[in-house]
């Protein structure tokens, strides 16, 4: 497998390999394809395998596509994360690849000034990189609207569900509409987050690297 196959815009190729990264690793090359498909995935991954690529290419794509075709305001993608040092992590990524592109992002986290991320919703940040405590208090304050959502990530849901997130996870995803492309990537699956992909994902494609 290779970037190439993916058959990725132009400009997104050309940042990829500007940041670095030449082939895909095992979890980019099975879970990209069934994303880029449009269908849900659940991926069964550890830090370090690659994971965050593997959504955020599909993000982008999504995100490119859809603003073409929808207008209307708000986030086109959420990505929902335990911490804020990854919800950090993973929008400097999103930004590598997103350069050239257009696409802007926020990161809705606690301890981070409110202020600016109201400026970015604002100014029409097209992935929204999140906690979901930060999330639920920013959507409270009429922030932003979920209409324009059609596409959700949940990264190291195992870990959020252990940090106690699972009614704040359930109820940002069952905000948004249904007919929403829905990942979820978790280190371990016990019973909790199978029955956590079985509630929100339609017939998933599973992915264990
Ligand atoms: P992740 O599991 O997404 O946290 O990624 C782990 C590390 O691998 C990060 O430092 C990434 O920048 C790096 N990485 C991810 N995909 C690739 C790739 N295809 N080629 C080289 N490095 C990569």
């Amino acid at each position: 497998c290779s970037f190439a196959h993916l058959q990725l815009g132009e400009k997104l190729m050309t940042a990829i390999s500007r940041h670095g990264y030449s082939t895909p690793t095992p979890i980019q090359c099975q879970a990209a394809p069934a994303a880029l498909a449009g269908r849900d995935v659940i991926g069964i991954a550890e830090t370090g395998s690659g994971k965050t690529a593997a959504y955020l290419i599909p993000i982008i794509v999504h995100c490119l596509d859809q603003r073409e075709l929808e207008t209307g305001e708000g986030p086109i993608a959420i990505v929902l994360c335990p911490t804020r040092e990854l919800a950090l992590q993973i929008d400097s990524e999103f930004r590598a690849f997103a350069k050239n592109s257009g696409l802007g992002s926020v990161v809705l986290a606690g301890g981070l000034n409110k202020t600016d991320q109201f400026k970015l919703l604002r100014k029409g940040a097209e992935v929204c990189i999140a906690n979901p405590g930060r999330f639920i208090d920013i959507v409270k304050m009429k922030g932003f609207t979920l209409q324009r959502v059609t596409m959700v990530v949940l990264d190291e849901a195992d870990r959020m569900l252990a940090m106690g997130f699972e009614k704040q996870v359930r109820s940002i995803v069952t905000n948004v509409r249904p007919d929403r492309q829905t990942l979820l990537f978790s280190a371990t699956m016990p019973t909790k987050i199978e029955r956590l992909a079985r509630d929100l994902l339609k017939s998933p494609v599973r992915i264990s690297i």
